[in-house]
């Protein structure tokens, strides 16, 4: 028999007014319906209802984890520094650690993720190759000290995290762990009823090289992403390419100065000679580790300067300043053009879309001066070209050419091929086949599982409330008494029969609440199915409404238990 749950007896406060403070619809649903409740900014309670609901994503995860043959251990939130010194993560992760000491002064931490502490526990447990490959994962309080933690549980300074770490002696075992990993995240996602793309992510901090996010499109989201309407190409907006299609420039005249005093600007060059921005080409100056170099892209397109850096590190990229002009004659200031100066003066680099046999018009190298016909690899020459721009809605997609889009999309897990940068800061070895040490390469895999509570809450809500998949659902049926004695007796009958079959049922038997409350809290809960006993209660019929697609049928007790329970 399932659990048969009360609502006469269960701690819940619905609210029909949204938290002053919300933005996201998550949060304000998941306050409104009484499955958490703010503690501290980003610090939460969860509540019956929604401890349910984390309960079944945790569930969910657990089975598929196990289901890969990783190991459930479970780790300290409070660890000590020193793991986290050696890695230099103590220092690196800045303000976003909560550090704390003891009584005796000792420093201490609260986790933010547990890379260290798993190769530490791995280094003491196994010692031979025999011993390899092993997979153990967690289901853990993280904390993070979030700089703007809001939107609910989606962005918590105390969160869930599942996060598992792969350990093998060979890279093919790596790349094996990464895959039954990144295939488990697709069962749990499909599972959970999540929409999701798979993309390339930089990995940052974390360091290491292969590694993919798992996005869950949702307007609340605060990643963005390109997606491509006409194939299944999806990317950070970092990780977006542009071929170089060089053109044919034979039938460009020669390059020939123009007189546009005053127009140091694109804008206002645009404007002088009254053509579109996209036909100039912008130089934009940075200094790479002190020396200037050129960056020449379309005038319409921005220079994303994180792109830049990311290409370029671990060089440091600087903006120039009125001081680096000094003494250097051959930079004018606004003026400046690649045609005999890149490769003497400045190192040029540029996008794809400044490729061979391209025309543009730009910077003369003299004050109020600019030429046209000036043609790439006829005039100057790219010692590099580098996908730097901003991504725009409507770029080509790098697999099918179609225009790109954007979205807003929730992080709900990250996977990273992590290499030996672990096992070498704590010589992480195990006796080899041949006898010898052998170095470990791990791999490590995260889910946020609150978040994913509060991603499928963005994912599904409708005007009237929550409204859960099945599977995560804090209950299968939300019974509803929707009357006095007659109708109470029913729903708590048709209730004790679905508990019987095995459903999971929360039955509304307020005495004093109007059914017209019942029901707007029923639409509030999401649970997704809703069986009223009404009018017909004394006939034994009632009523089977569907809380997605809103289809209402009238049944007699028997049959609904039986449609119900198949
Ligand atoms: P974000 O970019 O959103 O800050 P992250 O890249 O720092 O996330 P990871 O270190 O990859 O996060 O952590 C693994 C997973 O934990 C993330 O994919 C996300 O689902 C979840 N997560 C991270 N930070 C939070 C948070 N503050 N609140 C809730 N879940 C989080
Ligand atoms: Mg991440």
């Amino acid at each position: 028999m399932a659990q048969v749950q009360r609502m006469s007896r269960l701690m819940i406060k619905t609210l029909r007014d949204d938290p002053a403070d919300a933005e996201t619809a998550s949060h304000k649903l998941l306050v409104r319906a009484g499955y958490v409740r703010r503690t501290a900014a980003g610090i939460w309670t969860w509540l019956p209802l929604g401890k349910k609901v984390l309960e079944n994503v945790s569930r969910v995860i657990r089975e598929e984890m196990d289901a890969i043959g990783a190991q459930e251990v479970l780790l300290p939130a409070l660890l000590p520094k020193e793991p986290y010194e050696a890695t230099g993560r103590w220092e690196e992760y800045g303000d976003q650690l909560f550090r704390l000491q003891d009584r005796k002064g000792a420093d201490y931490l609260l986790g933010p993720t547990h890379e260290e502490i798993f190769t530490l526990m791995v280094k003491d447990q196994c010692t031979s190759y025999k011993d390899l490959p092993v997979m153990l994962y967690q289901i853990q309080t993280k904390y993070r000290d979030e700089a703007r933690p809001r939107s609910g549980v989606l962005r918590g300074r105390e969160f869930q995290m599942k996060d598992s770490y792969s350990f093998d002696t060979t890279d093919e075992g790596l790349e094996e762990s990464y895959r039954l990993h990144r295939e488990a995240y697709q069962k749990i996602f499909q599972r959970l009823g999540l929409d999701y793309r798979i993309v390339s992510a930089v990995s940052g901090a974390m360091g290491g090289s292969a590694s993919e996010e798992f996005l869950a499109p949702a307007a609340a989201g605060e990643d963005t992403f390109v997606d491509c309407p006409a194939c299944d190409y999806a990317a950070n907006t970092e990780a977006v390419t542009v071929k170089v299609e060089p053109s044919d420039a034979s039938g460009v005249g020669a390059l020939e100065e123009l007189d546009t005093p005053d127009t140091p600007t694109i804008e206002t060059l645009a404007e002088h000679l009254g053509v579109p921005a996209s036909a100039t080409l912008k130089n934009l100056l940075v200094k790479v580790d002190g020396e200037i170099v050129a960056v020449g892209v379309p005038g319409d397109r921005e220079v994303d300067l994180g792109k830049l850096g990311e290409h370029l590190a671990p060089a440091t990229v600087e903006l120039v300043t009125a001081e680096d002009f000094t003494g250097r004659d051959d930079l004018v200031r606004g003026y400046v053009g690649p045609q005999g100066l890149a490769g003497k003066s400045f190192k040029y680099l540029a996008d794809p879309r400044v490729a061979p046999g391209t025309a543009w018009i730009t910077g003369a190298n003299k004050d109020g001066k600019h030429a046209r016909n000036v043609v790439a690899g006829r005039d100057f020459e790219v010692d590099q070209y580098l996908d730097v721009v901003v991504v725009e809605p409507g770029d080509p997609c790098p697999s099918c050419g179609a225009g790109l889009r954007i979205d807003r999309a929730i992080e709900i897990g990250h996977i990273f091929q992590l290499g030996r940068k672990y096992a070498d800061a704590f010589q992480l070895d195990v006796l080899g086949q041949n006898g010898k040490p052998a170095r470990v390469t791990m791999g490590s895999y995260g889910i946020g599982v609150s978040r994913a509570v509060a991603a499928l809450a963005e994912q599904t809500f409708d005007e009237s409330g929550l409204c859960w998949p099945r599977e995560i659902a804090p209950a299968d049926v939300h019974v509803v008494a929707a009357g006095k004695a007659k109708q109470t007796e029913l729903a708590l009958e048709v209730g004790d029969k679905l508990g019987a079959a095995g459903l999971r049922v929360l039955v509304d038997d307020r005495a004093g609440v109007s059914p017209g409350v019942k029901f707007t809290d029923a639409e509030l809960l999401g649970i997704p199915k809703i069986l009223v006993a009404g009018r017909r209660a004394a006939e034994g019929v009632v009523e089977l409404k569907d809380r997605r697609t809103g289809e209402r049928e009238e049944l007699t007790v028997e049959e609904a238990v039986a449609r119900l329970s198949a």
